[in-house]
């Protein structure tokens, strides 16, 4: 398939986990792609690599999301580099602790609010407005099925990507006139290192993969359920599709 060949995508959060299912998705679809990551160096390594086996084009950016200088020298490279970006997925993320609102950290609510909320609100700000001179843009937003059930012990996470989400939609009405499309995917429980030390931490699950007869057809989603939804919504076969929430998984509980 080669559906987005000749377009750009920045990934955040790309070096592991969902992140890196996205960039090699996108790759194998046909695009370049620019890897964002924090601390994950050699598996960002390893993902531009694999990209570039595949004839793509890939580099490697570090910088935190949460900090909006960081963000800017990131962007300010990987558009000197590529010369623009037209697919940005806002993938980047951190759990909460688990702790009831009454206990939270203060500094750990600000902590996970800024990494999702405003580090999707940084990156877009400083790569939506290029996107606007190119033939098609597309901005994903990696939400959750959290925010459909605002569990207890999950403020900081539910409030983080419910200003995400809310974020995506006014994006979405706001650049639909220069041809951009604005996203969410919300995965359920995901197979990476996220989700392994959630059912660990709440479940006492020691292999995610003993829960698959318990999932949703029987399998508890993999990273790349979520790259093909994304690589989907970047298609030209999503060329109506903005403004939507899309929750992969498995319909729920
Ligand atoms: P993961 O395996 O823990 O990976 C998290 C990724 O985010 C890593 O690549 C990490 O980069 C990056 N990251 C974290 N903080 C960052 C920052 N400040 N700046 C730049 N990158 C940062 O988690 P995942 O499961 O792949 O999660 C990806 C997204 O899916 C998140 O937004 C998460 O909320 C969402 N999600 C996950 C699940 C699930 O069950 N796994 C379910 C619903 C939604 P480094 O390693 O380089 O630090």
């Amino acid at each position: 398939m080669s559906d987005l060949a000749g377009r750009t995508a920045l990934v955040t959060g790309a070096g592991r986990g969902i992140g890196a299912a996205i960039a090699l998705g996108l790759a194998q679809a046909g695009a370049d792609v620019a890897i964002n990551y924090a601390r994950s160096a050699d598996a960002a390594a390893e993902v531009v690599a694999a990209i570039q086996a595949l004839g793509r084009r890939a580099e490697a950016y570090q910088g935190d999301v949460s900090d909006y200088a960081q963000c800017e020298a990131m962007t300010a490279s990987v558009l000197r580099d590529f010369g623009a970006v037209d697919i940005l997925i806002n993938n980047a993320g951190i759990a909460s602790r688990g702790s009831a609102v009454v206990d939270t950290d203060p500094a750990e609510m600000e902590r996970v609010v800024r990494t999702h909320a405003f580090g999707s609100f940084y990156v877009s700000q400083l790569i939506v407005p290029q996107m606007r001179a190119q033939p098609r843009g597309d901005v994903i937003m990696i939400s959750s099925g959290a925010v459909l059930n605002n569990s207890a012990r999950g403020g900081p996470y539910n409030m983080a990507k419910a200003a995400m989400e809310a974020l995506a939609q006014t994006l979405a009405k706001e650049e639909r006139p220069n041809g951009i499309h604005v996203n969410v995917v919300g995965p359920g429980l995901v197979d990476t290192e996220m989700g392994r030390r959630l059912v660990r931490a709440t479940r006492g699950v020691q292999d995610i993969r003993e829960i698959d007869a318990t999932s949703p057809f029987g399998f508890v989603c993999q990273p790349e359920d979520i790259a093909d939804m994304v690589v989907f919504l970047c298609s030209p076969q999503a060329r109506y599709v903005t403004n939507q929430r899309i929750y992969v998984n498995g319909g729920g509980f």
